[in-house]
């Protein structure tokens, strides 16, 4: 049966792909505002119900725009800045204006970020934390004002939840799916469950799995707003936002749904590509392709062959390339000829089962990568200018601070994969035991 929706104006059901009303004729898919989730009878939304939160949320917004009116981006100051920040990374054209600096400063022990009350320093860089979930993706995002984005989960392994509680991260601006392989999905159902999140996006692709099901149940049971996006729309994050540059729910491999997002911040510039493949590439090639050029690229489909097309690479421009891949995973990802070809086109290259988590800190001029070996061994989250420790926990065990106990440790070590997986190297010295140093 195909997944059906309601349209928001005129009540009209329809089929869940459609990109107008048949009925009234409106675009369905350009607006954003809270969409359907993918249709199961129990949790269908009443028309009425509808119609009053979409009026509910332009009255929010219009308050909300009163209150805030410097989010608007004067053309002057933008310029200004550029000017100013013509530096080490100017392969890029700022799209967003960096926040406007204030005297306010953030106590440096300050260790949560709330939405209510955004912090708003604008010394403070962005931060981008790719993961080291195993063999998967999830990439946390930190803006300078305090807003948090969540692209991709990883496995159901309770590792991407587990780093944004050491990172002391309280709640989820906008959550991101790329597509709905489970490898992405799975962790995100956990911090659904966990953690207060402000909104949900994806392409609107679908899958039949139970993770898939427990996505959309944790969606439903947390209220959280759903969101289905098309290439040229933007997810805000604060005052900064990301640029859809593809969303495809119709295509016929899942990984070639994948939403892939541009984020600018100043000079710097990011782009996040899910698992797209050569199909997805070549259709951005046609499409997008003066808007693909990135300081950093996240490498598509954990550094797969069957993705980072020369073109695409080209087009992109990256100077440091980040993928996301298992330690000895089953699908002998990174691929070497990606690798080469990365390396081909000048860009540095890392990936967490090198690196374990790598986090690029910038604060729109200049970047820093820092390694998992380089983070500080504390939970507390780091502030800018603060140069990596060098008490490092020693590269065996080295997140074992996570448990209390070695048994603890051994149990989480085990229902994980044991010795084949270990994606955060519990077992430092490969003897099948984990975290021997605690107690
Ligand atoms: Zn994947
Ligand atoms: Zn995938």
């Amino acid at each position: 049966m195909p997944r059906q929706t309601t349209c928001p104006f005129c009540g009209a059901m329809l089929r869940s792909s459609a990109r107008f009303c048949s009925m009234c004729g409106r675009d369905l898919r350009r607006p954003a505002t809270p969409r359907q989730r993918p249709a199961r009878s129990r949790f269908r939304l009443s028309c009425g119900g509808l119609v009053i939160g979409v009026i509910g949320l332009i009255l929010i917004c219009g308050a909300l725009n009163a209150l805030l009116p410097d989010r608007a981006v004067t053309s002057g100051t933008a310029d200004q800045e550029r000017q100013q920040s013509v530096g080490t990374t100017g392969n890029d054209t700022p799209t967003t204006r960096p926040p406007t600096p204030t005297a306010t400063q953030v106590p440096s022990a300050a260790p949560t970020v709330t939405v209510a009350e955004p912090i708003i320093a604008g010394e403070q860089p962005l931060e981008v934390h790719v993961i080291d979930v195993g063999q998967g993706d999830s990439i946390l995002i930190r803006t300078p004002e305090g807003k948090t984005a969540l692209i991709d989960g990883g496995y159901d392994n309770g590792l991407a939840l587990a780093y944004l509680r050491e990172q002391g991260i309280s709640q989820i601006d906008v959550m991101v799916a790329s597509h709905p392989h489970a490898d992405h999905i799975g962790g995100l159902v956990e911090v659904l469950r966990a953690l207060p999140v402000k909104g949900f996006w994806t392409s609107g692709a679908t899958h039949t799995t139970g993770t898939y099901e427990q996505l959309l149940d944790a969606i439903d049971a947390a209220r959280v707003p759903y969101y289905e996006v098309q290439r040229g729309d933007t997810i805000p994050l604060g005052r900064l936002s990301f640029e859809v540059l593809h969303s495809n729910p119709d295509a016929d491999d899942l990984n070639n749904t994948s939403v892939v997002l541009r984020l600018a911040y100043g000079n710097v510039s990011f782009l996040f590509t899910g698992d797209v493949e050569a199909a997805a590439e070549l259709d951005m090639l046609s499409t997008v392709r003066e808007r693909l050029n990135a300081t950093i690229l996240k490498v598509a489909h954990h550094g797969s062959r069957t993705s980072s097309t020369a073109g695409f690479l080209a087009a992109v421009q990256p100077r440091i390339a980040v993928y996301s891949a298992g330690r000895d995973n089953n699908y002998g990802h990174p691929h070497r000829e990606t690798i080469q070809a990365l390396q081909q086109i000048g860009a540095e290259v890392y990936g967490t089962d090198e690196h374990g988590t790598i986090v690029i800190v910038t604060d729109g001029v200049d970047y820093q990568i820092q390694t998992g070996y380089d983070r500080p061994p504390t939970a507390a989250p780091e502030m800018p200018g603060t140069a990596p420790s060098s008490n490092n926990t020693t590269q065996g065990d080295r997140d074992c601070r996570n448990f209390a106990t070695q048994a603890e440790a051994q149990a989480f070590f085990l229902a994980n994969g044991g010795p084949a997986r270990d994606p955060h190297r519990l077992d430092g010295d490969d003897d099948g035991i984990a975290c021997e140093s605690l107690p």
